[in-house]
């Protein structure tokens, strides 16, 4: 059995696409470069942005002659937009076997199971049930298919509990699941037994991991020390904090570790409090730049990179120009700046999308020469 991915969006639906691919693997699968010779394709989707979406649409159309060439074939669609969309991909596009939503993934080994045993296709219904992390994976394999540049992306958290007005992953990723820093611990080494030897921590809002196992808690810091103690591990990365989790521990934590890498991305989307309180971040721009000032005399040579949003419902002039002021006072090594689109099923999307196109793209350009003026 041939097996080819496709794997769209973020880091965190590579590790998925890793995940699903082991078990797999495990049944005797092995992997494909040539999606022309393969008899399963996971096609495991991104549902942040509407473009995204329609990649992810227009890819299953193309998959249809493929499928017709062979009606053994199996097409399973994954992921967030897998999610978003459940039973009605399957009305849309019949060649598709599998649904399998990003809340479900953990499970992919028993819907996998199932499926080829029966040959039903079915759509696994959401679940509130506990993570067990352990069930996904037995130690000693050596697949480490998300890793790039050596970099093992090991996820440590599944789904968000904040509700940004702007963002669909809370309702398709679901609320926060922590897997245990054993399991943790054990993907590290067994990835860096592969190969690896950069390792990518990843979660919704990294930072705000905990777990509370018999040993007692283990927090997000508590977990950075544990990782950088694995003799193996050169450099330790994590993707993306939320500024309010980055708390004086952590700090401490970052001003004490050897392999923490010091370019570190932490998403502010914006630099005024107005719209900050509108997009629901839970986070002023003072504390903001109390924070990053905080990192900065932590970590020597810290390089910090963001995210920004401009243009978002009833952004006025002034409250741009903070953002503006914003990237002058933490001096960004780099961001993502991205005009404001709204996104179906989100709450801004009740909001009128009121800055034109012009002015957002004005914006835009402004706030790219701005971050490239303070670095
Ligand atoms: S913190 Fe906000 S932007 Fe990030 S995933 Fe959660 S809801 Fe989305």
């Amino acid at each position: 059995m041939n097996l080819f991915i496709e794997t769209l969006g973020c880091q965190m639906n590579t590790a998925d696409s890793e995940e699903m691919a082991d078990a797999l693997l495990k049944k005797g699968a092995r992997l494909t470069q040539e999606r022309a010779k393969a008899d399963v394709v996971i096609l495991n989707t991104c549902t942040v942005r509407d473009h995204a979406e329609q990649k992810a649409l227009s890819y299953l159309g193309r998959l249809k002659d493929w499928k017709k060439e062979n009606h053994e074939r199996v097409l399973i669609v994954a992921g967030c937009a897998a999610e978003r969309m459940k039973k009605s991909l399957k009305h849309r596009f019949p060649h598709v076997d599998l649904v399998v939503g990003a809340k479900r993934i953990q499970d992919f080994p028993d819907v996998i199971d199932n499926f080829f045993k029966t040959r039903n296709f079915d759509w696994f219904a959401e679940s509130e049930e506990s993570f067990d992390g352990a069930k996904m994976r037995t130690e000693g394999d050596t697949l480490v298919l998300g890793q790039e540049d050596e970099t093992a992306f090991v996820t440590i958290m599944r789904g968000c509990n904040y509700s940004c007005s702007y963002c669909i992953v809370p309702s398709v990723r679901g609320r926060e699941i922590y897997l245990e820093p054993e399991f943790i611990l054990s993907e590290v080494r067994r990835k860096t037994a592969a190969g690896a030897t950069k390792v990518m921590l990843l979660g919704q809002t990294v930072n705000s991991y905990w777990h509370r196992g018999p040993a007692g808690m283990t927090d997000f810091p508590d977990l950075l020390e544990q990782v950088e103690a694995i003799p193996q591990v050169t450099e330790i990365r994590f993707m993306s904090p939320h500024p309010h989790y980055m708390s004086a521990k952590l700090i401490a934590a970052l001003s004490r570790t050897k392999k923490v890498s010091p370019e570190i991305h932490m998403p502010v989307q914006s630099g005024s409090n107005r719209m900050l309180t509108a997009m629901k971040r839970n986070y002023t721009r003072e504390d903001f730049i109390q924070t990053s000032s905080a990192m900065r005399q932590a970590v020597p040579g810290l390089k910090l990179s963001t995210d920004f949003i401009v243009g978002f419902p009833g952004e006025a002039e002034e409250d741009f120009d903070q953002t503006l002021d914003l990237t002058r006072d933490v001096r960004f090594s780099m961001a993502f700046c991205f005009k404001y689109s709204p996104r179906s099923g989100t709450e801004s999307a009740a909001l009128a999308d009121d800055i034109s196109r012009e002015v957002k793209e004005e914006r835009l350009a402004r706030l790219l020469a701005a971050v490239e003026a303070s670095k």
